[in-house]
């Protein structure tokens, strides 16, 4: 270590400038064509990302562009508060998260395989002890995040969303996996490639979507449309989320990184 300053934060500096701990980024990139929920009759639905031109180096400014966005707190990459679903509701805002839980260790739990062979693949309690068989007991502050390859879909609403004839299909927990997620273990949170925590079917599940139900529920966060989770080891990366601290905020669009020890370095 040639680090003229001891200490840990000056030895993470010294190894993101030698390229020994890279930063990988897990946001999908937020523009007007970016997929958004699309719930059922009678439920209100969300916008997307809208903007409106303020200037744009013209009269009303001429040296400066900028512009007013339009978008729901759930679009795109975002964290989701507890105080989104109704059993949280007397949990933590955006703005009230503190920063620790907002940066923690990743578990990445790789179910590409399951969700090529079935894209309604649910996570079962077996694939979360048969993570900590392999790799250790999930660790207090973790992120579990659910690798499937959804995310090379992103770009493609109608893939992405996959509503067939009966209803969305896209992988997330099954009951037993939410409540075990949310009792267990004291993770700060989970995420996922696909549009929303919970599985695409989980509004036919007992209780309708368990994940959003018990995880908010018990005040941990929530984590959707991630990219890039294939270049994430299956421990060992350092999980930052980075959501608006927006007041009183149920979700906030957010930039997600990871960083990751480089395998060559
Ligand atoms: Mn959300």
């Amino acid at each position: 270590m040639a680090s003229t300053q001891a200490g840990q934060v000056a030895a993470l500096i010294e190894a993101l400038a030698d390229g020994t701990v890279e930063i990988v980024d897990l946001t999908q990139p937020l523009s007007e064509s970016t997929p958004v929920i699309k719930l059922p009759p009678p439920f209100a639905n969300t916008p997307g990302l809208s903007r409106t031109e303020i200037s744009r180096y013209d009269d009303r400014g001429p040296a400066w562009a900028w512009y007013t966005l339009t978008l729901g707190e759930h679009v795109g990459t975002h964290l989701d508060a507890p105080i989104h679903w109704v059993t949280g509701k007397d949990g933590a805002d955006v703005g009230s998260i503190p920063p620790t839980a907002l940066v923690g260790p990743a578990c990445v739990i790789d179910k590409t395989a399951e969700t090529e062979a079935d894209p309604g693949y649910l996570l079962t309690v077996d694939d979360l002890t048969g993570w900590e068989a392999d790799h250790g007991r999930i660790p207090d502050g973790a992120w579990v995040l659910l690798r499937t390859g959804w995310g090379a879909r992103a770009q493609d609403e109608a893939a992405f969303l996959n509503v067939g004839e009966h209803g969305p299909q896209t992988p997330g927990p099954d009951v037993e996996a939410s409540r075990w997620l949310a009792g267990e273990r004291a993770i700060a949170g989970f995420g996922t490639e696909t549009v929303g925590i919970d599985a695409g079917a989980a509004g036919g599940f007992d209780p309708p979507f368990p994940l959003h139900n018990f995880l908010l529920g018990a005040g941990r966060l929530g984590l959707t449309q991630l990219a890039n989770l294939e270049r994430l080891p299956p421990a060992g990366a350092l999980l930052v989320v980075s959501p608006l601290r927006l007041v009183g905020g149920t979700g906030s669009p957010s930039r997600v990184y990871a960083l990751v020890q480089n395998p060559h370095g």
